[in-house]
This record gives C-alpha cells, structure tokens and sequence, in this order.
C-alpha cells in the first residue's frame, strides 16, 4: 500500500503540490489525470522521493521513504539509505532510459546486481522470464538503438520489475511512442495489472484507464479536485473542470 499523506511541494512561489493525500491500496491501479503543469509528474516523483516535498510523507507498506521517524520529528535520511529503499518502488519514464552501452539482459540486471547484490547467474534467470513475460526474450542480447521504442519501454517496464518492486509507477508510458506500437506496452501493463501489480500510472489514455483503473484520480494545479472509479469519474464526472478535461481528451 501506498500512502501519500498531506504532501506539499513548491518551486519558488509555484505551489505544484497542495496538501495531497492520496492511497492505493496493494494490488490496485490508480490511475492520475489532469492538464499539463497540474502537478502529476511531481507527484509520482515524491513517492519515490525523486523530489523532496516541503511537508507531508509518503510510506510504502507502513515504511517512510526517504525520512526516520524521532519522537515527532522526520529526519531526511541519507543518499545511500534512501537509494536501497528506493528498490520499493519501480519508475517507467515516457523516454525510455535505457542504457544505451548495455545490452537488454545486461539493462535489466544492472540494478540487481548492483544494488540487491543478487548474484549474477540469479539476476540473469530472473531478467530472463521477465523478458519472456514482456514477449521480449529474442531481443535479450540486443542493443537498445536496434529496438523500436515500443520495444524499448517494455524492456524498461522488465528492468523496473527487476527489483520487485512493491509499487510501480508510470509517467505517461506511451506518449512518446508512435500511435502503431502504444498497444503492445498498454497489454503489458494491463497484464500486471491483472497479476495484482500496485501501480500508479498517469497516462492521457483514457479507454485503457477505464479499463484498468481501480480508481481515477483528476488533478488540477496542484490539488486532488476528484477521485473515484472509473465508472463515476469518466461518467458523471462531479466537477466542471473535470469534465471540461476529458472533453478534451476523449
Ligand atoms: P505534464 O502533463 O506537462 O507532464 P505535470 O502535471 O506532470 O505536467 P509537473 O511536471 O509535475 O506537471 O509540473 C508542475 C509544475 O511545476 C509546472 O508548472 C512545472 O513547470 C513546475 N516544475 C516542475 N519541476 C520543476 C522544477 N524542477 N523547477 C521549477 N519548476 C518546476
Ligand atoms: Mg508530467
């Protein structure tokens, strides 16, 4: 379970993130919408404590990320503490981030070995039925720059399921992908979602989120302004400005 409570985050006077609370319970999907600069990169960014929030906290099944608890008080932990409760949490990125000098089996046990000391044999076996599940296991052996991008973000979604991680999180796994080869990385995620996979997701997709979606989270300049399964949100939505959005989505 994920639990974003009372998170609040500025730039300068920009307030991108007002008093958020959110959960999502393991297992679900959550899906976030909203228009652009509302806050929503931001905020799965928090989660892993990619970015600092000014208050509020985010645990991961009871467990602080990047703080410790004393008495009343957080404590920011340090970079190498943070980094190994990071592995809780997986991140696919529009652009795919693969490394480029390393081959797909070699991308997708970096991590591992490097950061869960998994022994490489076992990292390997591991990677392997990954790459088959993401209907990769012909490319194990290839060079990122030979994959279309479809390819490539399946392979990102594999490495970040390398680590199992206990939430995973998508920042708009398709938008960067030429319209022809989006299908093939929606069923991968519709598939984990299926298997139970707690994930949040921020997609514009909006058929693939009533489909998968738990629950649909609108924001709006840094606020939560609705929430609520697919079937209410997308159907009557309660809000002007959300049903404003997904005229313009849809
Ligand atoms: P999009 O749909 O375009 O991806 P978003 O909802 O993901 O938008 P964010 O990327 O979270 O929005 O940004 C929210 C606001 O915070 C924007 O106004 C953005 O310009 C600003 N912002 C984000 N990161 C920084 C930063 N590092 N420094 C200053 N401002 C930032
Ligand atoms: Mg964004």
């Amino acid at each position: 379970e994920v639990q974003i409570h009372r998170v609040s985050k500025s730039f300068g006077a920009l307030k991108v993130l007002d008093d958020i609370s959110l959960t999502v319970p393991s297992g679900d999907v959550t899906v976030i919408l909203g228009p652009s600069g509302s806050g929503k990169s931001t905020l799965l960014r928090s989660i892993n404590h990619l970015e600092k929030v000014d208050s509020g906290f985010v645990t991961i099944d009871g467990d602080l990320l990047g703080y410790r608890e004393k008495g009343d008080t957080l404590y920011e932990l340090k970079e190498a503490e943070i980094l190994k409760r990071r592995v809780d949490v997986g991140m696919v990125f529009q652009t795919f981030n693969l490394f480029p000098h390393l081959t797909v089996l070699e991308n997708v046990i970096e991590a591992p070995v490097t950061v869960r000391r998994q022994s490489k044999a076992a990292a390997t076996q591991d990677a392997l039925a990954l790459l088959a599940r993401v209907g990769l296991s012909d490319k194990a052996h290839a060079y990122p720059r030979r994959l279309s991008g479809g390819q490539q973000q399946r392979v990102a979604i594999a490495r970040a399921l390398a680590l199992k991680p206990k939430v995973l999180l998508f920042d708009e796994p398709t938008s960067a992908l030429d319209p022809e080869l989006v299908g093939e990385v929606l069923d991968v995620i519709r598939d984990l979602a299926r298997s139970g996979t707690t994930m949040v997701i921020v997609t514009h997709e909006i058929g693939f989120a009533r489909e998968v979606a738990d629950t649909v989270v609108f924001m709006d300049s840094g606020r939560i302004l609705e929430q609520g399964p697919p079937s209410q949100v997308f159907t009557a939505p309660k809000h002007a400005r959300t049903a404003e959005f997904l005229a313009k989505v849809l």
